[in-house]
């Protein structure tokens, strides 16, 4: 940045014309932003000149470090070329080699890809086209889901309709459509549920809505492994696997939202490979371009496709369709980004990391006020609490995440909060003396602020 004025500008205009995402713009109002101006591989530089590991991978998409070579050759390369033109009636290169490339590294059976551009806009789709194919299947009645409890599906109506978050889906409970939620056991004062309990009580749910709304349920629609925004919060072993034969068993669609668990975040490539899950449909975004650019994917079966097919009078077309689906430039950037995990076999490396990383969060129950730390391969949560022994959690409006994540930022770490948990979700090509300092910053904050 040239000078102060500059710098005054900003801060200024950033006040008066933007209204940032998920923020109390009172609060934002208060405090001067951080300005991101550039990027080097983990790091984040603003305006000053201040250096920051990017310990959110610029909100859970980043994968090979900012500022990568040979992304950025890919980009410019294709941006030589063309930098849009539309697939409503037309196709284009790299839309057709990333659809291909993409059908070859997700699971058996996944074979059609539907572009779209975030998570919100691949769960959407996921669910009309689950709809719509049991309408095509003869069974119009099956239109309602199952989703769970805490679940994060996106922000759009459709995926709020299927999100299990309270507190970000209550203000606008009435402007959505009904779906069938499974609940949680409830916490027990003198035990909490262990994760055989929890996944017994879930599948026991889930088999119970089957009957309950027989022939009614059009699809599961779940995060695997871990749901995310709901607060790293880690499924018991087996519960994927288990649910997945029972949508089989009742006939009716899985439905797994890859958009934080894919592209290595959870050590696999897909977070449904690690209990080896073929769902119906998958929906990727977040990583899918390598956090450089939006792009999402939802991926369904021949099975589905082929539902869709028929006379032009029929009308059985998938009438969906974004304006930039299927942006080439965000398809060359995510080809790259597929080729890089293979050129330098990222997924072998990274279970180092990721052993590393295990080892070292377990040093934060050394400090008081950690009541839980869940990690999930390159995804972690540590939630600080009042009192652990006792699960009394900090109170909402003491924003103590939020706290910890600002004296992280004076040490050189940005993070973002889910409200009292601290989410540690790095660039997956992270050295260990990156992650290092990233976890000792980390440990540091939180020793600080819970201390006071
Ligand atoms: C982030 C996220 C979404 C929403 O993606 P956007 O690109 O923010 O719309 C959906 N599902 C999951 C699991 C996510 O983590």
């Amino acid at each position: 940045m040239q000078n102060l004025r500059d710098k005054e500008t900003l801060i200024t205009w950033d006040k008066d014309y933007l209204w940032h995402p998920f923020t109390q713009m009172r609060d934002w109002l208060a405090d001067d932003p951080v300005i991101i101006e550039r990027g080097e591989g983990v790091y984040l530089v603003d305006i000053e000149g201040n250096r920051y590991i990017d310990g959110i991978a610029s909100m859970w998409t980043n994968v090979h470090g900012h500022n990568h070579p040979d992304l950025n050759a890919a980009l410019k390369n294709q941006l030589d070329k063309i930098a849009h033109s539309t697939l409503l009636g037309y196709s284009n290169i790299p839309a057709i080699q990333l659809a291909q490339k993409l059908v070859e590294i997700t699971p058996v059976g996944l074979n059609k890809i539907f572009y779209s551009d975030n998570g919100s806009t691949a769960v959407e789709i996921a669910l009309k086209i689950a709809f719509q194919y049991w309408q095509h299947k003869g069974q119009p009645q099956r239109k309602l889901f199952i989703h769970f409890d805490k679940a994060y599906h996106g922000d759009t109506v459709g995926a709020m309709s299927v999100g299990g978050i309270e507190s970000f889906h209550r203000t606008y409970n009435s402007l959505l459509f009904k779906s069938i939620r499974v609940s949680d056991p409830e916490p027990n004062h003198s035990s909490k549920s262990t994760a055989d309990e929890t996944k017994t009580h879930r599948l026991n749910a889930v088999d119970r809505a089957l009957s309950a709304y027989s022939g009614e349920i059009a699809g599961i629609i779940l995060e695997p492994l871990i749901q995310g925004a709901g607060g790293m919060l880690l499924s018991p072993k087996g519960f994927l696997k288990e649910l997945s034969e029972l949508a089989k068993r009742r006939e009716t669609l899985l439905i797994v939202d890859e958009v934080m668990t894919g592209f290595g975040r959870t050590g696999k490539m897909w977070g449904c490979e690690h209990e080896n899950v073929k769902p119906d449909i998958l929906c990727a975004a977040k990583g899918l371009a390598a956090g450089y650019l939006p792009l999402a994917a939802t991926i369904t079966s021949d099975e589905i496709y082929n539902a869709f097919l028929g006379e032009y009078n029929e009308l059985k077309t998938f009438f969906h369709g974004h304006t930039f689906t299927g942006n080439p430039l965000a398809c060359a950037v995510a080809l790259e980004n597929i080729a890089i995990f293979e050129k330098e076999k990222l997924l072998d490396r990274l279970q180092v990391t990721i052993r590393h990383f295990n080892e070292r969060l377990q040093e934060f129950y050394s400090l008081p006020h950690v009541g839980d730390v869940r990690v999930c391969g390159m995804a972690a949560g540590i939630e600080i609490m009042e009192d652990p022994d006792n699960s009394v959690p900090y109170p909402f409006e003491a924003k103590m995440g939020i706290s910890v994540c600002k004296v992280a930022l004076t040490q050189g770490a940005i993070l973002r909060p889910l409200v009292n948990t601290i989410v540690l979700m790095p660039p997956l090509q992270i050295s260990i003396p990156e992650l290092d300092s990233l976890l000792d910053i980390t440990y540091r904050a939180i020793d600080v602020v819970t201390k006071k």
